[in-house]
């Protein structure tokens, strides 16, 4: 079975270039009125301890949302904010005990009105079993689901999604493997390349580390590669922390998201958001970000 517990790096910089772009891109979606499916094929374990022995022992949000949360802006940037907040609003006042995984984050912005759903694939089984029971105390009953399955197979069976109660198929769908497995990258395209088939307007989020290795180095291309033929948008974005010159850590400083489909409006935040991020969490060696589209 797998050794990657996400425990380890929840908030670390690469959770909070994946969740501000996720907030971002869910705070658009939610403009439209009729109701969402959203997928999490790769969800952890909902919530984390940023107090407790794995998170004390990797130290990795010190360099990620602890960090930003103690850096003073010249000006507000609002996509961070929006990330702060919704990191703060699993907190006590002022404290920073708990981390939320993309499960709560998305839970926290849907609409009940609207009747959105949430998926949730986790394989882990320590994982899934805290998953389940953080998603217990939601009280959220039909709304959010919890699926000990494979996430790329489970996702084939809910595209296209259902009609919303206004009339139209509407889904989101955040695809974030731990890549323990080489396979992982090859999975992450042919899912992408099959739910494009199955439902070719989901907004689609890819979270990829940038390490140095071929498979991981291609991940964007080929994603790039699916999208030109059929004329879909794309959005790229990459953040690389750096690295000390004193440092001897050798953990992951830089990782991407890819976004389908993505919300006019994602662009500009990032644009704005990325400089800041790269001001905030940058440690030296190698810092930056880049920041491309195309479709
Ligand atoms: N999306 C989470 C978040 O942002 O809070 C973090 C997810 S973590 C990077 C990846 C998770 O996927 C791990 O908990 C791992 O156990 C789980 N996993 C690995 N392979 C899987 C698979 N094929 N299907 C579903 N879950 C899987």
């Amino acid at each position: 079975m797998f050794s990657y517990r996400h425990a380890f790096h929840a908030g670390n910089h690469a959770d909070v270039l994946k969740h501000l772009t996720l907030i971002a891109t869910l705070q658009h979606l939610m403009h439209k009125d009729p109701g969402i499916q959203f997928v999490d094929t790769h969800a952890g374990a909902g919530l984390y301890r940023l107090d407790g022995d794995y998170a004390e022992k990797s130290g990795e949000a010190a360099d990620g949302y602890l960090k930003l949360r103690n850096f003073q802006s010249e000006t507000p940037v609002a996509p961070i904010d929006d990330y702060l907040h919704m990191v703060a609003s699993f907190n006590e006042k002022g404290s920073a005990r708990v981390y939320p995984g993309s499960p709560f984050i998305i839970h926290r912005l849907l609409r009940h009105a609207a009747r959105d759903r949430l998926k949730l694939f986790e394989l882990h089984p320590t994982d899934h079993k805290s998953l389940t029971g953080n998603v217990e105390q939601l009280q959220a009953g039909r709304t959010v689901s919890v699926l000990r399955q494979d996430g790329f197979e489970g996702l084939k069976a809910l595209l296209p999604p259902p009609v919303s109660s206004g009339g139209s198929r509407r889904a989101c769908v955040l695809i974030d493997p731990s890549y323990e497995l080489k396979t992982d990258y090859f999975r992450v395209t042919d899912c992408i390349q099959d739910s494009l088939r199955r439902f070719a307007t989901g907004t689609y989020l890819v979270w990829y580390p940038i390490i140095p290795r071929a498979e991981a180095h291609d991940l964007p291309r080929r994603l790039k590669g699916l999208c030109a033929p059929i004329k879909k948008p794309w959005l790229h974005a990459t953040l690389n922390i750096g690295r000390s010159p004193r440092s001897d850590d050798k953990g992951l400083s830089a990782s991407g998201m890819f976004i389908i489909n993505p919300p006019y409006t994602l662009k500009p935040l990032l644009k704005e958001a990325l400089p800041v991020l790269e001001q905030a969490l940058g440690r030296g060696l190698g810092q930056g970000f880049t920041l491309e589209s195309g479709g």
